[in-house]
Protein backbone atom coordinates (compact mmCIF):
# COMPACT_ATOMS: atom_id res chain seq x y z
CA UNK A 1 0.00 0.00 0.00
CA UNK A 2 2.03 2.58 -1.36
CA UNK A 3 1.99 6.26 0.41
CA UNK A 4 3.64 8.81 -0.69
CA UNK A 5 3.63 13.01 0.34
CA UNK A 6 2.40 16.18 -2.28
CA UNK A 7 2.87 19.66 -1.67
CA UNK A 8 -0.30 21.12 -0.62
CA UNK A 9 -1.08 23.18 -3.24
CA UNK A 10 -0.61 20.55 -5.92
CA UNK A 11 -3.05 18.16 -3.81
CA UNK A 12 -5.86 20.84 -3.71
CA UNK A 13 -5.60 21.12 -7.45
CA UNK A 14 -5.81 17.41 -8.37
CA UNK A 15 -8.37 16.13 -5.42
CA UNK A 16 -10.94 14.83 -7.55
CA UNK A 17 -8.49 12.98 -10.06
CA UNK A 18 -6.36 11.54 -6.33
CA UNK A 19 -10.06 10.04 -5.59
CA UNK A 20 -11.28 9.30 -8.80
CA UNK A 21 -8.03 7.47 -9.09
CA UNK A 22 -7.67 5.45 -5.98
CA UNK A 23 -5.82 7.10 -4.12
CA UNK A 24 -7.25 8.09 -0.17
CA UNK A 25 -6.36 11.45 1.16
CA UNK A 26 -5.31 10.90 4.73
CA UNK A 27 -4.29 14.59 6.12
CA UNK A 28 -1.97 16.98 5.88
CA UNK A 29 1.45 16.72 7.53
CA UNK A 30 2.21 19.05 10.51
CA UNK A 31 5.49 19.88 8.72
CA UNK A 32 6.20 23.48 7.53
CA UNK A 33 5.75 23.76 3.73
CA UNK A 34 2.49 21.95 3.41
CA UNK A 35 2.41 18.36 2.39
CA UNK A 36 -0.84 16.24 2.05
CA UNK A 37 -0.35 12.30 2.63
CA UNK A 38 -2.06 9.88 0.49
CA UNK A 39 -2.28 6.27 0.33
CA UNK A 40 -2.99 4.18 -2.53
CA UNK A 41 -5.06 1.30 -1.70
CA UNK A 42 -5.51 -1.93 -3.92
CA UNK A 43 -8.09 -3.75 -2.13
CA UNK A 44 -10.44 -0.38 -1.43
CA UNK A 45 -11.70 0.51 -4.52
CA UNK A 46 -13.03 -1.21 -7.69
CA UNK A 47 -9.82 -0.53 -9.67
CA UNK A 48 -11.03 1.78 -12.69
CA UNK A 49 -10.83 -0.32 -15.72
CA UNK A 50 -9.71 1.09 -19.24
CA UNK A 51 -10.54 -2.09 -21.42
CA UNK A 52 -11.26 -5.47 -19.70
CA UNK A 53 -7.78 -6.60 -19.53
CA UNK A 54 -5.87 -3.29 -18.81
CA UNK A 55 -6.32 -1.03 -15.36
CA UNK A 56 -5.41 2.68 -15.09
CA UNK A 57 -3.49 1.24 -11.90
CA UNK A 58 -1.34 -0.68 -13.53
CA UNK A 59 -0.97 1.98 -16.29
CA UNK A 60 0.55 4.52 -13.80
CA UNK A 61 2.01 1.90 -11.90
CA UNK A 62 5.88 2.45 -11.04
CA UNK A 63 8.45 0.55 -8.66
CA UNK A 64 10.34 3.93 -9.41
CA UNK A 65 7.68 6.20 -8.29
CA UNK A 66 6.77 4.09 -4.73
CA UNK A 67 9.95 4.00 -4.25
CA UNK A 68 10.36 7.79 -4.25
CA UNK A 69 6.91 8.96 -2.88
CA UNK A 70 5.96 10.53 -6.25
CA UNK A 71 2.42 10.34 -6.90
CA UNK A 72 2.13 9.08 -10.60
CA UNK A 73 -0.99 10.94 -11.68
CA UNK A 74 -2.41 11.74 -15.35
CA UNK A 75 -4.78 14.25 -16.41
CA UNK A 76 -8.14 13.58 -17.73
CA UNK A 77 -6.55 13.98 -21.48
CA UNK A 78 -3.71 11.73 -19.99
CA UNK A 79 -5.84 9.50 -19.16
CA UNK A 80 -8.13 9.48 -22.04
CA UNK A 81 -4.79 8.84 -23.87
CA UNK A 82 -4.34 5.76 -21.85
CA UNK A 83 -7.26 4.11 -22.95
CA UNK A 84 -6.61 4.81 -26.40
CA UNK A 85 -3.00 2.88 -25.49
CA UNK A 86 -4.96 0.31 -23.45
CA UNK A 87 -7.09 -0.36 -26.62
CA UNK A 88 -3.70 -0.95 -28.57
CA UNK A 89 -2.39 -2.84 -26.07
CA UNK A 90 -5.86 -5.57 -26.19
CA UNK A 91 -5.40 -5.60 -30.00
CA UNK A 92 -1.65 -6.94 -29.44
CA UNK A 93 -3.04 -9.08 -26.47
CA UNK A 94 -5.47 -10.77 -28.72
CA UNK A 95 -2.40 -11.40 -31.58
CA UNK A 96 -0.12 -12.95 -29.64
CA UNK A 97 -2.81 -14.92 -26.89
CA UNK A 98 -1.09 -14.45 -24.07
CA UNK A 99 -1.60 -11.38 -21.37
CA UNK A 100 0.73 -8.40 -22.13
CA UNK A 101 2.69 -7.25 -19.18
CA UNK A 102 3.69 -3.36 -19.07
CA UNK A 103 6.56 -2.53 -16.73
CA UNK A 104 5.83 1.51 -17.56
CA UNK A 105 3.17 3.25 -19.49
CA UNK A 106 2.44 6.72 -17.75
CA UNK A 107 5.16 8.97 -16.32
CA UNK A 108 4.07 12.29 -14.63
CA UNK A 109 7.28 15.09 -15.43
CA UNK A 110 9.22 14.16 -12.49
CA UNK A 111 9.11 10.41 -12.94
CA UNK A 112 10.36 10.53 -16.28
CA UNK A 113 13.13 12.95 -14.98
CA UNK A 114 13.52 10.11 -11.92
CA UNK A 115 14.17 7.39 -14.52
CA UNK A 116 16.13 9.05 -17.42
CA UNK A 117 13.84 9.48 -19.78
CA UNK A 118 13.71 11.12 -22.95
CA UNK A 119 12.41 15.15 -22.44
CA UNK A 120 9.77 14.57 -25.10
CA UNK A 121 8.85 11.05 -24.50
CA UNK A 122 5.32 9.86 -25.12
CA UNK A 123 5.34 8.35 -21.92
CA UNK A 124 4.77 11.86 -20.21
CA UNK A 125 1.41 11.98 -22.27
CA UNK A 126 0.41 8.27 -21.65
CA UNK A 127 1.29 7.41 -25.24
CA UNK A 128 3.86 4.83 -24.65
CA UNK A 129 4.28 1.45 -22.73
CA UNK A 130 7.18 -0.81 -22.35
CA UNK A 131 5.79 -4.28 -22.54
CA UNK A 132 7.03 -7.69 -22.20
CA UNK A 133 4.56 -11.28 -23.50
CA UNK A 134 6.11 -14.18 -21.37
CA UNK A 135 7.44 -16.70 -23.68
CA UNK A 136 8.33 -14.77 -26.18
CA UNK A 137 11.54 -12.22 -26.33
CA UNK A 138 11.41 -8.81 -26.48
CA UNK A 139 12.58 -9.18 -30.16
CA UNK A 140 9.97 -12.07 -31.26
CA UNK A 141 7.86 -9.57 -29.99
CA UNK A 142 8.62 -6.58 -31.32
CA UNK A 143 8.67 -8.39 -34.81
CA UNK A 144 5.15 -9.58 -33.78
CA UNK A 145 3.85 -6.27 -33.40
CA UNK A 146 5.65 -4.79 -36.43
CA UNK A 147 4.05 -7.45 -38.68
CA UNK A 148 0.39 -6.71 -37.46
CA UNK A 149 -2.19 -4.15 -39.07
CA UNK A 150 -1.61 -2.32 -36.31
CA UNK A 151 -1.88 2.10 -36.12
CA UNK A 152 1.08 3.03 -33.90
CA UNK A 153 3.53 5.29 -34.06
CA UNK A 154 6.73 4.20 -32.88
CA UNK A 155 7.72 0.59 -32.03
CA UNK A 156 11.39 0.72 -30.52
CA UNK A 157 13.29 -2.67 -29.10
CA UNK A 158 15.28 -1.63 -25.92
CA UNK A 159 18.47 -3.07 -24.91
CA UNK A 160 16.85 -6.78 -25.97
CA UNK A 161 14.91 -6.27 -22.77
CA UNK A 162 11.57 -4.84 -23.41
CA UNK A 163 9.10 -3.22 -26.74
CA UNK A 164 8.32 0.25 -26.27
CA UNK A 165 5.35 0.76 -28.02
CA UNK A 166 4.07 4.26 -28.76
CA UNK A 167 1.27 6.03 -30.05
CA UNK A 168 0.58 9.89 -30.74
CA UNK A 169 -2.09 11.93 -31.07
CA UNK A 170 -2.47 12.65 -34.46
CA UNK A 171 0.99 10.58 -36.11
CA UNK A 172 0.61 6.76 -37.04
CA UNK A 173 4.23 6.69 -38.70
CA UNK A 174 4.91 3.22 -37.67
CA UNK A 175 8.62 3.97 -37.35
CA UNK A 176 10.60 0.93 -36.05
CA UNK A 177 13.80 1.84 -34.40
CA UNK A 178 16.31 -0.42 -32.06
CA UNK A 179 18.47 0.51 -29.09
CA UNK A 180 21.13 -0.96 -27.66
CA UNK A 181 24.09 0.10 -25.39
CA UNK A 182 27.18 1.48 -27.26
CA UNK A 183 25.08 2.03 -30.73
CA UNK A 184 22.00 4.00 -29.95
CA UNK A 185 19.43 4.17 -31.92
CA UNK A 186 19.63 1.98 -35.15
CA UNK A 187 16.72 2.26 -37.97
CA UNK A 188 14.38 -1.15 -38.18
CA UNK A 189 14.48 -4.21 -35.78
CA UNK A 190 17.98 -5.26 -35.76
ZN1 LIG B 1 9.33 3.30 -23.25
Amino acid sequence: MPTVEIPCEDCELQRDLIQLQGWTFLGCTELAGGFCQLRYDDGAAAPKVLTPHFTLREMTESQTATRLGILNLPTQTEVDNLSRLAETLEKVRASVKQPVRVSSAFRSPRLNLAVGGASNSAHMRGLAADINVNGMTPRQLAQHIAGMDLPFDQLILEYDSWVHLALHESKTRRELLTIRKGTGYTQGLA
